[in-house]
């Protein structure tokens, strides 16, 4: 069995291209000493909870069935929308059934004898996605919304060495420089786990207040790159790092935005029979940068009147429905859920994204969307820039100075944890792993997947989903609409 250890760090919402020596030497240095991913990809839906529990299964929503930060499904709650981010709403769900039906991280690990512990800087309900179900089986973590919200051990430990938890509201580093203590003071001595995981809520939760561009942003960025130099000094410094490798990602990246759209009071204004409230009749909307439409009480021809007054608008961009054959959805100009592997039996009647608009004119250098909220910039959606994310690592079993082009992302890095440590990979676990990267792997049989784009349309309606089809799953790149 190996005796390789794997600590993860995960920088949320950070975009590769904004790691360069200048604004990020400890990372950029870290990166290109190591092992990178250069075509590193999130997996869509670009939200961070779809991220969190595509990365915990290695695997897709068509799997693990997640879809947005929040989801509805009424065999769980018939009459709530579930909160992912909030810890009574997780467990209020997941006394009903499966919460995640794709097996986690620490499920194969506990499996294998291996422990794993978690930091996790978020909402309280989060650390569950990453963590599912730890505290049955002896799987840790400290969720820094509040001892209450970890596993009971964990949360001894850490609150016996470092008492009081930072304050969990708004922009605070202290979390962040926090986390990383428990880890290294507490959490790593004391549980010994073959695989740790620390998630920074930065650079995250800044972008979503100024912008890739403000202030608030580019004191996170600085941030963000001490504390990686904290934790690459203490890594190297470490008596056992013939045995540790690090590893640091990101769950997905970011869009400037120019302006909210209210699609719920559209919808309404249109004489569309939906709602935001699951206790009222109608078909359910959540409203996301992507969202989802819930067909619920209402007849099939409901959704094919949404879809063409979604059709009908400018701002409305990516359309996916049940499967038809393979690439057109069930509504005419819709692609299937099945073409973007989100196909789910909890999956909305209809995924939607916002309109992706011509990429990087001057005044938007990041790219640019249409967005709910219109403020500071976003993800969720299609584009290329929300989609691309860091993969970076260096130890013991990873290649020194090696920058990989072989297709995948946030999906394999479980599978390539599992891979190193000889544990047996979860049906459920499409993601594979990644052997180029590695000192003795190979690199996987669709590492050279193509970039294809397929395109549907109805009317002056047309689409087009840029795709590499990969074993198990296929891997969004980018989205366009017409
Ligand atoms: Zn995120």
């Amino acid at each position: 069995m190996s005796e390789s250890r794997f600590l993860v760090l995960v920088l949320d919402g950070l975009r590769p291209d904004l790691v360069t020596s200048r604004d990020m030497p400890n990372l950029a240095a870290f990166r290109d000493r190591g092992a990178s991913l250069t075509l590193s990809k999130a997996q869509f839906p670009t939200h961070t909870r779809v991220n969190k529990t595509s990365f915990s299964s290695g695997s897709t929503p068509k799997h693990h069935g997640v879809h947005f930060n929040k989801i509805y499904d009424p065999n769980l709650a018939p009459d709530q929308v579930i909160d992912l981010g909030d810890h009574a709403d997780v467990e209020k769900a997941d006394s009903q059934g499966r919460l995640i039906t794709a097996t986690t991280i620490g499920h194969a690990l506990r499996d294998a004898g291996h422990q794993f512990a978690l930091v996790h800087c978020g909402m309280s309900g989060a650390p569950w996605l990453l963590n599912y179900r730890g505290d049955r089986i002896g799987q840790e973590h400290v969720s820094m919304a509040g001892y209450g919200h970890s596993t009971a051990e964990a949360a001894r430990l850490v609150f016996e060495e470092l008492g009081d938890l930072p304050d969990p509201k708004g922009v605070n580093y202290n979390r962040s420089r926090f986390a990383f203590e428990a880890f290294k003071s507490v959490l790593y001595p004391s549980l010994k786990p073959q695989v740790g995981l620390i998630w920074s809520d930065e650079p995250d939760k800044s972008l979503h207040v100024d912008g890739l561009r403000g202030p608030v942003s580019k004191a996170a960025f600085m941030h963000i790159d001490a504390l990686v130099g904290d934790v690459v000094s203490w890594w190297q410094a470490r008596a056992d790092r013939d045995s540790l490798n690090l590893i640091i990602l990101s769950d997905h990246g970011h869009v400037e935005t120019i302006g909210g759209y209210p699609i719920g009071e559209m919808m309404r204004d249109a004489g569309l029979p939906v709602t935001i409230d699951p206790t009222q009749k109608g078909a359910l909307l959540l409203p996301f940068g992507s969202g989802g439409v819930y067909l619920r009480d209402q007849p099939r021809q409901v959704l094919a009147d949404i879809v063409e007054w979604m059709q009908g608008h400018d701002w409305s961009g990516n359309l996916f429905t049940d499967d038809l054959d393979g690439v057109n959805g069930v509504i005419s100009g819709t692609f299937s859920k099945a073409l973007a592997s989100i196909d789910h039996p909890r999956a909305p009647d209809l995924v939607f994204t916002l309109r992706r608009l011509p990429a990087q004119p001057p005044e938007f250098p990041f790219g640019r969307s249409l967005d709910p909220s219109g403020k500071g910039s976003t993800h969720g959606g299609l584009h290329n820039e929300e989609l691309t994310n860091i993969c970076f690592a260096a130890g013991p079993d990873f290649k020194e100075g090696y920058r990989s082009e072989t297709a995948g992302g946030i999906v394999d890095i479980t599978p390539t944890i599992l891979d190193v440590l000889g544990v047996t990979k979860p049906d459920t676990m499409v993601g594979r792993a990644l052997g180029d990267l590695l000192i003795n792997g190979a690199e996987p049989a669709d590492a050279r997947a193509g970039v294809e784009a397929v395109s549907v349309d109805a009317g002056s309606y047309r689409q087009t989903l840029s795709l590499r089809r990969l074993t198990g799953r296929n891997m969004a790149m980018s989205a366009t609409r017409d």
